[in-house]
């Protein structure tokens, strides 16, 4: 459905109840991810209600840094207050989205480009549909 917005809102952003509410604690979704998309193996460290300016990048409301070699990574997740996104923030789909960019990361075979390639635009966007679909099945069993 489209929306017809008429002028700026500039109050700062209200977050709604489902944005916080998570199914577990942030480390037990991660457990849980990590071993559903057999990730087991990569040590993880979690930063969750990041600030917009301490994140890896701008405009994310989550960003990964990782070592392929020696499967470690930082994710982040922006503080949902923060968060400016078009569509509401859910933590666990974020969280889903940066864990198959592990998964993934490797089918991103020019890590130099500036992340504009066609071929890295579309297996960005296939990580955010294929975050969402798990999220939904697992919501919905
Ligand atoms: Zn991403």
């Amino acid at each position: 459905m489209n929306e017809v917005v008429v002028g700026h809102d500039r109050e700062p952003r209200k977050v709604t109840k489902e944005e916080f509410e998570l199914r577990k604690p942030p480390a037990d979704l991660l457990d849980e991810w990590q071993k559903r998309l057999f990730l087991d193996g990569w040590y993880i460290k979690l930063e969750v209600n990041v600030q917009p300016e301490d994140m890896f990048l701008d405009g994310c409301a989550g960003c990964t840094r990782s070592g392929e070699v020696t499967e470690v990574a930082i994710i982040q997740i922006i503080d949902p207050h923060r968060y400016e996104g078009i569509i509401p923030f859910d933590f666990e789909v974020t969280l889903v989205h940066e864990l198959l960019h592990l998964k993934l990361g490797l089918l991103d075979d020019d890590p130099e480009s500036e992340k504009e390639s066609l071929a890295y635009r579309l297996l960005h966007r296939y990580i955010d549909e294929l975050a969402r679909a798990l999220v939904d099945a697992q919501r919905s069993k």
